[in-house]
C-alpha cells in the first residue's frame, strides 16, 4: 500500500465535481439554477456538440460583484446561506456552493458579470480550475460560458453518450425548469436553432401551452389548490410508459417513488394494465418542512410529514378521478348468460366484461376453413370450434400481432391520406426525436413533416389507426425512439416502433368481428411467422382437442 496523503485542492475538486456534474444537462441545470436564484426574468442557453463544445447561459438577473467575482468559483462559496439554521428554511435553489467550483474544475469557463450599481463588469476566465485572465468588462446581467467539459478527466468523457442523447437531457433539464418557473423567460438553441421559446407566462397553464400546445393540455384533468396544483391524465389518455411525469416541491423538480406511488393509487381500477398517467403536481410545502439537502444534485427530498402529503396528494386527485369512473371500473362479474354458462368450467377465468349484448351466435361459411361457427365471451374472446376441438381466441391479441408482422415486413397496411394536413404540436424533446427520424416513421405508416416550432405536419397515417389518438400516438413513438439505444441497429428501432403502433389504445377497438372479419383474421394468421402470441409475446388463442375435453370429463 501506498502512503496516506491529503489530496491536493484540484484533484479534490474534480472528484467532488463528479457528485453534481454528471453531464452537459447537469451543468445547463446549475447554471439556470443561479440564474433563478439571481431574479433573472429572462434566461437564454445556447448550446453546441451536445454541450460537450459549448454551453451558454445568460441572463439579466442581479449579477455577482466585481470584487466577489473570483469568489464564486471557489469551492463552498456562497451568498445563499449563512449558518446552519439557513439549511433547513432555503428559499433559493442553490446553497451549497459547489456548482460553479465544480464546472470550473472540469471545462474551460468564462463568467462574465455587473451588478446595477456598478459602471462596469468584470469578466474571469479559467481552465482546469486555473484563473487565467481577470479583466472589466461591461455587461448586463450573468453571462457564463463552458467550453470542452470534461476536456481534463478523459475518463468521464467517455461516459458521456452521443450528442443526440446529451441534447435530449438538457431540454428535459430546460423544460422541467421552465415548467417550474412560468414567470421567467426561458428561450434555448441547440445549435443555433431555437428549440424552446416560452416568454414570460401569467400562470402554469400558459406555460404548459407553451411547452406542449393545446391539444395536450385538453387531455388533463386540473385541480388548483392553495397547495396543491396538478395537471394529470384524464380517464382515457394514458401513455405506454413513464414520460411527462413531473413532480415539483415548492418550484424544485424532484424524483419521488411514494409520491408518484400516491398519483398512481389515485388511478386505481381506472389505469389498464401497462399504462402510465401523465402528471405535472406542483406542492407548496413549508420550507421548514422539506429537507432538501439529501443528494448533491438536490433532485431528492425528505418531508417530515410524509404520509401526510402522499394523502393529500392521493385524495385530492381521486376526488376528481373517481366520480366519473364508475364506467371504467370492471369487475369481474360471474356471467348469467347461457351461451357462456356451458364453458364457464374451462375459460370461465378468461371472462373480463359482462356481455353488453346477448352473445351472438354467427354462422358463416369461411373459406379455408370450411364452416365456422363463433360466440363472444365478452368483447375480447371468440370461441370458435373447427370440428375437432375448440379454440379460443383473443382476437385484439391475434389483430395485434397481423399489424405487428405487417409493419415489420413493410407490407401494404392501408394508410389514410388527410385531406387536410393534421399539424400536431409536441414538446420540444418529443418533437426533436420525431424529425430526426421521420423515414424510420414513414417506413412504418406515418408521414410526417417538420413544420417548426416544435410542430410536425402528418399526411398520412396507417389507416387502422383512430386520428383522434395521433398526438398520443406520436409522443409514444417519440418516446419508444429514445429508449432504444443510439447504437442498436435500424431493425431494432423498427421492431419496437412496429409494437407500440400494434398495440397502441387507439388501434384496439372494442368492436365485436363479424364472420367476415374473423375469416379475414384467421387468414392473415395462417401468413404470420408466430400467429400464436402477441408482439408481447401474450398467447393470442388456445386451443383445446376432443382428446382434451375427453380427459377433462374424465371420459377416457
Ligand atoms: P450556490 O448556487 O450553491 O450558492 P454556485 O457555485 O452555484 O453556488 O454559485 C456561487 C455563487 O455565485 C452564488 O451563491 C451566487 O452568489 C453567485 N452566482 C452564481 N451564478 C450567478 C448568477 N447567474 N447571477 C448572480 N450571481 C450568481
Ligand atoms: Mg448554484
Amino acid at each position: 500500500m501506498n502512503k496516506i496523503r491529503i489530496l491536493p485542492q484540484g484533484l479534490r475538486n474534480r472528484i467532488a465535481a463528479g457528485e453534481v456534474i454528471e453531464r452537459p444537462a447537469s451543468v445547463v441545470k446549475e447554471l439556470i439554477e443561479n440564474s433563478i436564484d439571481a431574479q433573472a426574468k429572462r434566461i437564454e442557453i445556447q448550446i453546441e456538440g451536445g454541450g460537450k463544445r459549448l454551453i451558454v447561459v445568460s441572463d439579466d438577473g442581479i449579477g455577482i460583484p466585481s470584487d466577489e467575482l473570483h469568489l464564486a468559483v471557489e469551492p463552498h462559496a456562497t451568498s445563499k446561506i449563512e449558518s446552519e439554521e439557513d439549511l433547513f428554511n432555503i428559499r433559493t435553489r442553490g446553497f451549497r456552493g459547489e456548482a460553479l467550483a465544480s464546472i470550473a474544475s472540469v471545462s474551460r469557463l468564462r463568467i462574465t458579470s455587473q451588478t446595477e450599481g456598478e459602471a462596469v463588469g468584470r469578466s474571469i476566465y479559467m481552465e482546469g480550475g486555473r484563473l487565467l485572465e481577470d479583466t472589466p468588462s461591461p455587461h448586463r446581467g450573468t453571462t457564463v460560458e463552458v467550453k470542452d467539459l470534461f476536456f481534463n478527466t478523459p475518463a468521464r468523457r467517455k461516459f458521456l453518450k452521443s450528442d443526440r442523447t446529451e441534447i435530449r437531457h438538457i431540454i428535459d433539464t430546460v423544460t422541467e425548469t421552465a415548467l417550474s418557473e412560468y414567470n421567467r423567460g426561458f428561450r434555448l438553441s441547440v445549435n443555433n436553432t431555437e428549440t424552446l421559446h416560452c416568454p414570460q407566462a401569467g400562470n402554469l397553464r400558459e406555460r404548459l401551452l407553451q411547452v406542449y400546445g393545446e391539444e395536450f393540455i385538453s387531455g388533463l384533468h386540473l385541480i388548483e389548490l392553495p397547495h396543491l396544483q396538478a395537471f394529470f391524465s384524464k380517464e382515457d389518455n394514458f401513455r405506454i410508459n413513464r414520460s411527462h411525469q413531473y413532480i415539483f416541491i415548492n418550484g424544485r423538480p424532484i424524483r419521488d417513488a411514494s409520491l408518484r406511488h400516491a398519483v398512481y393509487s389515485a388511478y386505481e381500477r381506472i389505469l389498464p394494465h401497462d399504462r402510465h398517467p401523465i402528471f405535472f403536481l406542483f406542492l407548496q410545502v413549508p420550507p421548514s418542512s422539506v429537507d432538501f439537502n439529501v443528494h448533491p444534485a438536490k433532485r431528492e427530498v425528505r418531508f417530515s410529514d410524509k404520509e401526510g402529503v402522499y394523502r393529500m396528494v392521493r385524495d385530492s386527485l381521486r376526488e376528481v378521478l373517481l366520480p366519473s369512473s364508475h364506467e371504467h371500473v370492471k369487475p369481474l362479474t360471474p356471467t348469467t348468460s347461457t351461451a357462456i354458462k356451458t364453458g364457464a368450467g374451462v375459460f370461465g377465468d378468461y371472462q373480463q366484461d359482462p356481455p353488453s349484448a346477448p352473445p351472438s351466435m354467427i354462422e358463416e361459411p369461411v373459406s379455408g376453413y370450411g364452416h365456422i361457427e363463433h360466440i363472444y365471451l365478452g368483447d375480447v374472446f371468440l370461441a370458435y370450434s373447427d370440428g375437432e376441438g375448440l379454440t379460443l381466441l383473443d382476437h385484439h391479441a391475434a389483430h395485434e400481432r397481423v399489424i405487428y408482422e405487417k409493419l415489420l415486413k413493410g407490407m401494404d397496411i392501408g394508410r389514410a391520406e388527410f385531406l387536410f394536413p393534421r399539424q400536431i404540436t409536441l414538446s420540444p424533446s418529443d418533437y426533436t426525436t420525431i424529425i430526426q427520424n421521420i423515414p424510420t416513421l414513414e417506413a412504418v405508416g406515418f408521414s410526417v413533416e417538420d413544420f417548426g416550432s416544435n410542430s410536425v405536419l402528418v399526411r398520412s397515417i396507417p389507416a387502422f389507426v383512430s386520428e383522434d389518438a395521433l398526438q398520443g400516438i406520436l409522443e409514444d413513438l417519440a418516446e419508444s425512439i429514445r429508449d432504444i439505444s443510439a447504437n442498436s441497429p435500424v431493425e431494432e428501432l423498427r421492431k419496437r416502433l412496429a409494437m407500440t403502433i400494434a398495440c397502441h389504445r387507439s388501434v384496439r377497438g372494442k368492436k365485436r368481428l363479424t364472420g367476415d372479419e374473423l375469416r379475414a383474421l384467421l387468414e392473415d394468421m395462417e401468413k404470420l411467422d408466430d400467429p400464436e402470441h402477441c408482439p408481447h409475446g401474450r398467447p393470442t388463442r388456445l386451443r383445446i382437442g376432443i382428446d382434451e375435453l375427453k380427459r377433462m370429463f374424465k371420459r377416457t
